[in-house]
C-alpha cells in the first residue's frame, strides 16, 4: 500500500475549515492507503500558547482525530513530540536548507506579519521541520490545503538536494488534492483562510460549535449587498458559503443556485448552517465520550508514539550515516 501522511497543530479545536479541507478526507484515505497521522504540537511552538492550554489541546487534538473518524487500528495516530526522530531529523533538514528559499515562504510573511513580537527563528524553518516529518515516514502522498503547497515544494527540493548530495536516500513526496476538498475562507473576512488560531470567534466555526451557534455565526457571515446565490468573482462571502454547502451535500454549485433562486441571502445561510450543525454533531458527540475516557486516549497514544519511533529510526539511521555522524555503538 502507498504511504499517506499528514499533520494538523494543537492550536486550537479543529475549525470547520481543518475538517472539510483536511480531516473529513484524512478518513476516507484510511481505506485504500497506509495512513499516518499526527498531531504537530512541535510545530505548535511557533505561536506563542499558555503551556498547561498547549498541553490540553494536543490531548483535545488526538480525540478530535478520532472523533472525525480516524481509526487507531486502521492508521498511524501519533503526537510528533513522542517520538524524538522528528526534532533530530529536524536539525539536520534545518541544515540542509537555504536561507533564501526560506525567505521565499508565504506562511513565514503571513505569520510574521500576524504576530510581530514573536518572530522567532522556528517560524522562519517551519518548513524544514515539516520536510523532516514527511520524509522520515518514506510518504507517498501528502495531502495538503492550498496553503501548504508552497512547503511541499520545498521539501521535495530538500528531498532532491540532499539525494542528489549524500545518494538516494529519500522517495519524493507528491501532494494529494482530494476531489471533495475544500478551502473554506473565514465568515468575517471571507478573502483570507479560515483558521483556528483566529482570535475572533465569529471568522471561525469550531467543530465542536452546537447548533446555535453555527446558525448565529453564518447568519452574521461576511457577503454583499446583491441578494443572488450564485458563485461569482467579487462575490467572496457568497463563493464561500457555497463552497462549504456543496462540500456536505455534494450539490453543485448549479444545483444551489437553482435551489435558492428567488429566495434572500437569510433562507441559504440558515440551510447552510443547518446543513453544517448536521454533519458536525456525530463528532461532537464522540468527542465528548473519547474525553471521559483519558485512559483510552493515553494508551492509544503511546502505542502511536512507539510504531512512529520504529518506523522512522530506520530512515534516520541511514541519514546520520549518510551526513557522517558517527553513530553510537
Ligand atoms: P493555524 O492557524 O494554527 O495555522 P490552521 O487552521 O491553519 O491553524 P493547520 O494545523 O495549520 O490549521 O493545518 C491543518 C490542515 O488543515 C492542513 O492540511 C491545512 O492545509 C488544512 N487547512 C487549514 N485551514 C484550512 C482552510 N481554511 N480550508 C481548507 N483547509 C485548511
Ligand atoms: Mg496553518
Amino acid at each position: 500500500k502507498k504511504i499517506i501522511l499528514s499533520g494538523i497543530q494543537p492550536t486550537g479545536v479543529f475549525t470547520l475549515g481543518n475538517y472539510l479541507g483536511a480531516v473529513k478526507s484524512w478518513k476516507d484515505l484510511q481505506e485504500e492507503y497506509l495512513c499516518y497521522y499526527f498531531i504537530a504540537d512541535l510545530h505548535s511552538l511557533t505561536i506563542h500558547i499558555d503551556p498547561a492550554k498547549r498541553r490540553a489541546q494536543t490531548r483535545e487534538a488526538f480525540a478530535l482525530l478520532l472523533a472525525c473518524g480516524i481509526d487507531p487500528e486502521k492508521s498511524l495516530v501519533f503526537v510528533q513530540s513522542h517520538n524524538k526522530c522528528h526534532a533530530e531529523m529536524g536539525w539536520i533538514m534545518d541544515c540542509c536548507s537555504q536561507f533564501g528559499e526560506l525567505s521565499r515562504m508565504t506562511q513565514f510573511k503571513d505569520k510574521s506579519a500576524k504576530h510581530p513580537d514573536n518572530i522567532n527563528a522556528g517560524l522562519f524553518t517551519y518548513p524544514a521541520l515539516m520536510a523532516g516529518d514527511i520524509l522520515l515516514y518514506q510518504a507517498d502522498y501528502v495531502p495538503v490545503g492550498a496553503d501548504q503547497t508552497q512547503h511541499l515544494e520545498f521539501t521535495r527540493d530538500v528531498a532532491t538536494r540532499f539525494n542528489h548530495t549524500y545518494g538516494e536516500v529519500f522517495k519524493l513526496p507528491e501532494g494529494y488534492f482530494p476531489k471533495a476538498g475544500a478551502r473554506v475562507m473565514s465568515l468575517q473576512d471571507p478573502t483570507s483562510k479560515m483558521s483556528k488560531s483566529d482570535t475572533n470567534p465569529k471568522a471561525t466555526i469550531s467543530i465542536l460549535d452546537d447548533e446555535k451557534t453555527i446558525l448565529k455565526k453564518f447568519k452574521s457571515a461576511v457577503t454583499d449587498s446583491e441578494a443572488e446565490v450564485c458563485y461569482r468573482e467579487g462575490k467572496d462571502g457568497i463563493n464561500n458559503l457555497m463552497t462549504i454547502y456543496a462540500a456536505i451535500t455534494h450539490k453543485t454549485m448549479e444545483d444551489i443556485t437553482r435551489e435558492f433562486a428567488g429566495k434572500g441571502y437569510g433562507d441559504f445561510k440558515t440551510a447552510v448552517g443547518e446543513a453544517v450543525a448536521e454533519e458536525l454533531r456525530p463528532i461532537r458527540e464522540r468527542f465528548a465520550a473519547l474525553m471521559e475516557d483519558r485512559a483510552y486516549l493515553d494508551e492509544e497514544m503511546k502505542k502511536g508514539a512507539e510504531r512512529a519511533a520504529k518506523i522512522a529510526s530506520k530512515t534516520l539511521t541511514k541519514v546520520k550515516k549518510r551526513v557522517g555522524l558517527l553513530l553510537e555503538k
